[in-house]
């Protein structure tokens, strides 16, 4: 099969027959031979009812998923992914807003020129402006903590990969907003991307309020720490820890000696505790320790995971 269509939706009803006949029209006139996978998550409308009719429809090409409870657009992607089939695999929003339009350009991008991953990049959005801006922003901090400095649009909802993109990486949380990001840790390089029509959206509402961005840029900093120092927490910990530890043990060598110098000196001197420098030693020397603790505890948990040793391993003869 060429193309697995992966579309996870929450509550999208309306737009779900349109957007069903519009990818029919369009993988027809091309020829390409594809799945679609609806991943209900949790709707509370009538979504579910729709994808069994389409299902009934066209029972080769439609599957659905149906989750029990609405657990978020990555989860959806996740089993989305885990069950494709297809030599591409391509993700869209349900909401019409992505144009089916783009599938074959994409697959073409994929199979013949080779990239690994290709995101949209929705160079005119049809966005209202209190997120458009915050986008921008969201973009260029995703570029420079990734070090994927061609990608203008992270959280593009179209995206196609080369199916071994989506079978060994693992979209959790809400890390669906990094998912190039996450394929570059995988190993797959080749990452590319292609400008795609945006339409606002017809049916229906936004899922996402203002608090993606926060939200966003915490999964940003937490992808970092555990793509850089996830199998080696002490390596972090540690150098922080000692680095307070020095500073401690600078401030306990200006009292101690200080206080040492006077009396020998025979110059006045105070008690210890009323200098600064006492409470900084003793403040930089507890967190120190504490990070030193925290390290060793991460190193704990880190060895007990079960990906400690699981590599890219590409090929083999
Ligand atoms: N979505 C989902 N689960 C959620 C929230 C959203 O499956 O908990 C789907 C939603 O139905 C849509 C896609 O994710 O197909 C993108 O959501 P939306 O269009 O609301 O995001 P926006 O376009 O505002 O970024
Ligand atoms: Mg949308």
């Amino acid at each position: 099969m060429d193309i697995s269509i992966v579309i996870p939706l929450y509550n999208e009803a309306e737009s779900l027959p349109e957007l069903f006949d519009w990818i029919e029209r369009v993988t027809t006139e091309h020829g390409l031979s594809h799945e679609i996978i609806f991943v209900n998550d949790g709707s509370t409308d009538n979504s579910w009812q729709v994808i069994c009719d389409l299902q009934a429809k066209a029972p080769k090409v439609v599957h659905g998923i149906k989750f029990r409870r609405n657990y978020g657009k990555s989860p959806a992607l996740y089993c989305g992914f885990e069950q494709a089939q297809g030599d591409v695999v391509i993700t869209m929003d349900a909401d019409l807003q992505d144009s089916p339009d783009e599938i074959p350009e994409l697959y073409r991008m994929i199979c013949k020129e080779g990239y690994d991953l290709v995101s949209g990049w929705k160079q005119k959005r049809y966005d209202p402006l209190s997120k458009t801006i915050p986008t921008k922003l969201f973009n260029a901090t995703a570029r420079r903590v990734s070090g994927i400095k061609n990608l203008h649009d992270f959280n593009c909802g179209l995206k196609a990969y080369r199916r071994d993109v989506v079978k060994n990486i693992e979209v959790y949380g809400e890390m669906h907003r990094y998912i190039p990001y996450l394929a570059k840790n995988a190993g797959f390089k080749r990452i590319g991307e292609k400008v795609v029509h945006h339409q606002a959206r017809k049916y229906g509402t936004t899922k996402f309020g203002l608090n993606r961005f926060v939200n966003g840029y915490l999964d940003l900093i937490s992808l970092w720490f555990l793509s850089t120092f996830g199998v080696k927490p002490m390596h972090f910990f540690g150098l922080l820890g000692s680095l307070m530890f020095i500073l401690g043990f600078i401030a306990v060598v200006i009292v101690g000696f200080g206080k040492l110098y006077s009396m020998h000196a025979g110059m006045p001197y105070r008690l210890v505790t009323e200098s600064p420098y006492f409470y900084l030693a003793l403040t930089s020397m507890i967190i120190g320790t504490q990070l030193f603790v925290a390290g060793f505890l991460g190193e704990l948990i880190s060895r007990n995971a079960p990906e400690r040793n699981r590599y890219q391993v590409e090929e083999r003869i």
